[in-house]
């Protein structure tokens, strides 16, 4: 995408420095890279929710961005809470409608975004799977033993997706926390930061170049 904003904070050094261990330390590996949805993948509607394919709105390069990280990870699960649902205002089935729509428009070559792990549940009714509990993670990785739960990678833009990472380590042993935002965010868990999925993507691409 050539329409890329690099406003707000730049990376440093050191975050991508990060990121050629994180893709060095998995090369060979089975692991799963874990995305957030709103605010990562789509543009966040503040006070409201993605209701439909209608309210949906990609962010700068974010698919383009997953179909590279198709072909990194073995895995890539998005995991998103979504107490619109249980407001009453859509249904399961319409989240599921937007999550066909985005595992069609980014899968590419037999690869496509293996599982969508939602959180229904009001923020209030304190269940075992709203972020920064870690039960959608943990569920997920519980149904494949094939998988190297402490190389999770969990990249999210907000403070309950770090603390996630975190909660999701404190079971599995391991779990990076990748900051996606234009602020770098005063919270702890996070390993790396970047504006966009985008930059992220290519910050991968550089390391995986750098290993080859
Ligand atoms: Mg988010
Ligand atoms: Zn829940």
């Amino acid at each position: 995408m050539s329409n890329t904003r690099f406003s707000g904070h730049c990376s440093t050094a050191a975050d991508y420095s990060s990121v050629r261990d994180i893709v060095h330390d998995r090369v060979g590996r089975q692991w799963c890279l874990f995305i957030d949805r709103d605010g990562v993948i789509n543009r966040q509607i503040v006070g409201d929710y993605v209701r439909s394919w209608a309210d949906f709105e990609w962010l700068p390069g974010a698919a383009s961005a997953i179909r590279t990280l198709l072909e990194w990870a073995p895995y890539v699960v998005v995991a998103t809470n979504q107490q619109g649902i249980s407001k009453g205002l859509m249904t399961a089935e319409d989240v599921t409608a937007i999550h066909r729509r985005i595992r069609a428009e980014t899968g590419r070559n037999g690869l496509e975004i293996n599982a969508f792990q939602v959180c229904p549940h009001l923020e209030d009714a304190h269940c075992s799977c709203r972020k920064p509990s870690p039960g959608l993670l943990l569920d997920w990785l519980g149904h494949h033993p094939e998988v190297d739960p402490a190389l999770s990678v969990m990249i999210g833009d907000s403070r309950g997706d770090l603390e996630l990472a975190q909660n999701v380590a404190a079971t599995t042993g391991g779990c990076l926390g990748v900051h996606i935002g234009d602020a770098r965010a005063p919270v702890s868990g996070i390993d790396v930061s970047f504006n966009s999925l985008h930059e992220f993507t290519l910050a991968v691409i550089s390391a995986q170049e750098e290993l080859h």
